[in-house]
């Protein structure tokens, strides 16, 4: 007989912000805020009056505060900083964003073309990151659409990894013995173009109901080798804060579950979400990791700094898993920005992912050789806790595979000859 609680009827009377999303096909025209049109020359008076309602909270960055003054100059900084708020408040149409970017011919084909997988989704303040004018720039082309989302290439699938082979029941993907992946909702505040998820993220399928969260929680329950569950979706913590306490309380009653990871991107696209109340209900239920997605220097403000702090202070350890992307963080350069960035914000780089053959990627795909390159580029030539491990995540479903450069150079009887950092070999006595 199960021991579990069911879920309280005062949690499941809590309204849920992002519970149970409706689909979001692209170019969605519902959206309750509208950006003010840009006023090229707004009278002075006008000017002070709306800078004088921008409060500048003491982390922003210079950039977000400027997109606010001149899109949102009526928001206040109560509102802007509510993670709820800007949930509600993403830009999903071609209407919405051409307010605020100018779009290239191909990103505004794609646009209003639709029809692919990924629905559009971007935080007022993921979007202040986005260059306005360039549609070469690494955040614009990871939320963006572009028509090369349309142009299939042999060896991508749709769901590349088989990971809907690998689900016993609904939600949950178990591929390695000892761990899951548990889908708790499809829904992410900001939707990433090249998302390995994306025939299911954003699409209203997944919904984090009482019924289908107990039966995969039944399922960990019932098999005794999984010791570590990785809640995963879309994004949980999307999730209102008594849903996901009582998902993390229900798995931490099973004695076998020694392990508890969220992966979330909350701190990269809506750090605001990271609130105190949110820390207070996550290390009730300890030990609990943490994976980051970052993919650019870029996302590393002073907002999404501060986020990362607060998880840390309530002893969350943080990883980073970064994708590798054509054009956007493909160069030792950007990427050694990046992991330095990560690690002053407490953020250990865990992942460097080679991008999954999902339909329509091939413009985000890299060869693994660049891959290899970027790994040679930061081992040895930067602290060691920067570098992380680079995997393929082979197609079909066999796990992830570790690559790096070829150190071992090879045997000579007792003698293993190997290379350093910096392309100088060295034996080392290893009797056979
Ligand atoms: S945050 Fe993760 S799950 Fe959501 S769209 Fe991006 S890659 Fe996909």
């Amino acid at each position: 007989m199960s021991n579990r609680q069911t879920i309280p009827q005062a949690v499941e009377a809590v309204p849920e912000p992002l519970p149970e999303p409706p689909p979001e096909p692209p170019s969605a025209v519902a959206m309750p805020f509208q950006p003010s049109p840009v006023t090229e020359r707004a009278p002075v008076r006008e000017t002070t009056r709306r800078l004088s309602v921008v409060r500048t909270p003491p982390t922003s960055s210079p950039q977000v505060l400027a997109f606010r003054r001149k899109f949102f100059p009526h928001v206040s900084n109560k509102d802007w900083t509510n993670w709820q708020w800007q949930a509600q408040n993403r830009f999903r149409s071609l209407i919405q964003i051409e307010r605020v970017l100018t779009l290239s011919e191909a990103e505004r084909e794609a646009i209003v073309q639709g029809g692919s997988m990924l629905p559009i989704g971007i935080t007022p303040y993921y979007m202040s990151l986005v260059s306005p004018d360039d549609p070469n720039q690494g955040l614009r082309r990871t939320v963006i659409p572009h028509l090369n989302e349309f142009i299939r290439t042999p060896g991508e699938a749709d769901d590349p990894l088989a990971e809907d082979s690998h689900s016993p029941v609904p939600g949950i993907v178990h591929r390695y013995p000892d761990r899951v992946l548990f889908l708790v909702l499809d829904f992410c505040s900001t939707y990433c173009r090249y998302c390995t998820r994306s025939r299911v993220v954003g699409h209203g399928e997944i919904v984090a109901s009482p019924a289908r969260l107990e039966k995969a929680i039944d399922y960990i329950r019932a098999t005794p080798t999984i010791r570590d569950v990785l809640l995963s979706g879309g994004d949980p913590l999307s999730l209102n804060e008594n849903r996901l306490d009582w998902i993390l309380t229900e798995l931490r009653k099973i004695p076998h579950v020694e392990f508890l990871r969220i992966g979330t991107k909350m701190p990269a696209v809506l750090p605001q979400r990271i609130t105190s109340s949110l820390t207070r209900m996550l290390k009730r239920h300890h030990p609990l990791w943490m994976s980051i997605h970052f993919i650019h220097p870029d996302e590393a403000t002073p907002e999404a700094a501060a986020a990362c702090g607060r998880l840390a202070d309530a002893g969350i350890p943080l990883g980073a898993q970064t994708v590798l992307l054509k054009g956007v963080n493909d160069t030792v350069e950007t990427m050694k920005c990046l992991v330095h960035k990560l690690l002053k914000m407490r953020v250990r780089p865990y992942y460097l992912y080679q991008c999954d053959p999902i339909s329509g990627s091939a413009h985000f795909r890299t060869s693994i050789e660049k891959g290899i390159e970027i790994i040679e580029g930061l081992r040895g030539h930067t602290t060691g806790y920067a570098v992380p491990t680079y995997v393929v995540d082979a197609p079909g479903g066999g796990g992830k595979i570790p690559l790096q450069p070829a150190y071992l150079l090879g045997r000579d009887g007792d003698q293993v000859h190997v290379r350093n950092y910096q392309g100088k070999t060295f034996s080392y006595p290893d009797p056979l």
